[in-house]
């Protein structure tokens, strides 16, 4: 029998999780839970399709078993389970490279809770463990498998029997230390409690054997103990519960035991939808940005069920680009079980889910901006740029949806402004509504050309974003009233509007300008004397759509 190690990264992390003092070690327990539930779902999901075979519900559990004077605790399952190449390629190497490359970035930070939040899966098992056993016989295949483990130091494989098609993990508990203990993961009801805490919702039983002391049969008062199989999660999905049922702690708890992100999420969303399309979904708003939220790896979407099967991870086509931040997932009665991916594509009632659940996630945040601005700010923080984003692509198509849910700095109280409350703000005699780009609020302070505007107590945007001056050209405007760049020419305000500058201009003066025209010749257009300033002496100003700002960024981007 050979004995192989475990590849380079995989080894460092199993390293890192067994040494590290870890605050929530009984979430190994969900994570094999969940790996049990999968693999009985993969069963599942190829009985639909394969005639040869028939999902009988009764056959298909998950079952936990403690033995105390063996100190094993044993997860088996009667899923797909996993022949010997499957064993070497699923548990041979960490999947999931990305979370250790986070959690090696935020070591210094909380980085403890970061594996747990994440859910290394699998490799959880070794921070209660100190040997892992895995037996499985995958389904199709007489043969079976032992796959054995004690830590970092690598595995074995080798032939085993096993009379049924499934997975069996055996965790020899490790021994009490001084300041940590593990006899916990040996006894009933700490075992019934972290199941209900995080596996309630488990589609498939998760049995236990329970002892209690029952009355001797035929007798009246003699007792003796018996041992008795039980079912310790309750199976309903959470999204087929009664909104009213539900706390936030359930949102919460679902959030993490997905996976759905490492925080917590910031607003639930729970839709049960039965007008003309019927679906349940739970959806969240995160609280912080994915650490690979603008980079390709990230894939916006939400998980799909058919009637309570999952059948797709990611289904990108239900959010759109600009709330690819929103996670969470949806079930669908409306749904045929065995379609396929190229086939949902086109699906009339996937198309009417997605639009309805746009719909719904717009009047969530419409909602939070509302009535929970503290929180609402906390989000735009987060992903407004997104949002921004949404509006200034596929030419503005989405402003509509968008722009309502829009913030920008004031120049009055810095504070973050919505654009209705900008324009309800507006003085009777102010035509426009201006702003000013630049990098910082304090640099656009300083800017001369927000004095006039300042000075007649209109507020101004600050825009420090790259995307805000792009987006706001694809808005125009904002009921009935046009954006304008305080480094405009035209600001349509009363004092220059009347006179052309240029003819007020004394023959000196004239003479001047010409001269400073040729010499800053392309560089500016032309010199011409400004009502504008009030502490400054000189200022820029465009005439055309684009604002100095702007052709900066176009400059920049590259060709
Ligand atoms: P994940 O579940 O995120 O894929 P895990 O580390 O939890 O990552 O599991 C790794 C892989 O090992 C799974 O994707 C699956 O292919 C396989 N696996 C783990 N547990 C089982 C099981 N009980 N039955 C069948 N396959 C399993
Ligand atoms: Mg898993």
């Amino acid at each position: 029998m050979e004995k192989k190690q475990f590849q380079a990264e995989s080894k460092r992390l199993l390293e890192m999780m067994i040494n590290s003092i870890y605050t929530q070690k009984e979430i190994f327990l969900r994570e094999l839970i969940s790996n049990a539930s999968d693999a009985i779902d993969k069963i599942y999901y190829k009985a639909l399709t394969d005639d040869t075979l028939v999902f009988d519900k009764e056959n298909y559990f998950i079952k936990v078993t403690a033995n105390k004077d063996a100190r094993t605790l044993t997860i088996r399952d009667t899923g797909i389970g996993m022949n010997q190449e499957d064993l070497e390629s699923h548990l041979g190497v960490i999947a999931k490279s990305g979370s250790l490359a986070f959690k090696k970035d935020n070591e210094a930070q909380e980085g403890h809770n970061i594996i747990g939040q994440f859910g290394v899966g699998f490799y959880s098992a070794f921070m209660v463990a100190d040997t892992v056993t895995v037996i499985s016989r995958a389904l199709g295949n007489h043969q079976a498998y032992k796959w054995e483990s004690t830590g970092a130091e690598g595995y074995t494989i080798e032939p085993w029997t096993k009379d049924e098609v499934g997975t069996e993990i055996i965790l020899n508990i490790k021994e009490n230390t001084e300041d940590e203990s593990y006899d916990e993961y040996l006894e009933e009801y700490r075992l019934r409690s972290i199941i209900k805490k995080y596996s309630d919702f488990i589609r498939y039983p998760i049995k236990m054997d329970v002892s209690s002391r029952k009355l001797k049969e035929g007798t009246e008062d003699v007792y003796e103990d018996a041992s008795e199989e039980q079912q310790l999660n309750s199976m309903v999905p959470i999204w087929r519960k009664n909104k009213s049922e539900l706390t936030n702690e359930d949102y919460e708890k679902f959030y993490a035991e997905k996976h759905y992100g490492f925080d917590k999420p910031l607003k639930h969303i729970h839709v049960s939808a039965d007008g003309a399309v019927v679906y349940q979904a739970i959806l969240y708003v995160p609280e912080s940005m994915p650490f690979d939220y603008y980079s390709k790896e990230y894939e916006k979407g939400l998980e799909l069920y058919a009637n309570g099967v999952l059948i797709m991870n990611k289904c990108g086509d239900l959010l759109p680009d600009y709330f690819s931040f929103v996670k969470g997932m949806v079930d669908s009665e409306s749904l045929s079980l065995n379609i396929s991916r190229e086939m949902l594509q086109h699906d009339r009632q996937l198309k009417l889910i997605a639009k309805n659940i746009q719909s719904k996630i717009k009047s969530a945040l419409l909602s939070m901006l509302k009535d929970e601005r503290e929180q609402y700010e906390t989000f735009y923080k987060a992903f407004g740029r997104q949002l921004k984003f949404g509006v200034y692509s596929d030419y503005g198509m989405n402003k509509d949806v968008l722009q309502d849910l829009l913030l920008f700095t004031s120049s009055k109280e810095k504070k973050l402004i919505t654009l209705d409350e900008y324009v309800s703000n507006m003085p009777e005699d102010q035509k426009y509504i201006y702003y000013a780009s630049g990098e910082s609020n304090e640099r656009i302070e300083k800017l001369p050309q927000t004095e006039m505007v300042s000075d007649k107590g209109y507020e101004i945007l600050y825009f420090t974003d790259d995307i805000d001056e792009f987006a706001i050209k694809m808005i125009m405007k904002y009921k009935d009233k046009e954006f304008k760049s305080v480094s405009s020419g035209d600001l349509g305000i009363e004092q220059d509007e009347n006179k052309d500058e240029s003819e007020s201009e004394s023959a000196e003066q004239k003479e001047l300008f010409e001269h400073m025209t040729t010499l800053l010749a392309g560089k500016v257009s032309k010199v011409k004397a400004s009502k504008r300033l009030r502490s400054h002496p000189v200022c820029l100003s465009t005439d055309g759509e684009v604002t100095i700002e702007m052709e900066k960024i176009l400059n920049a981007m590259p060709n």
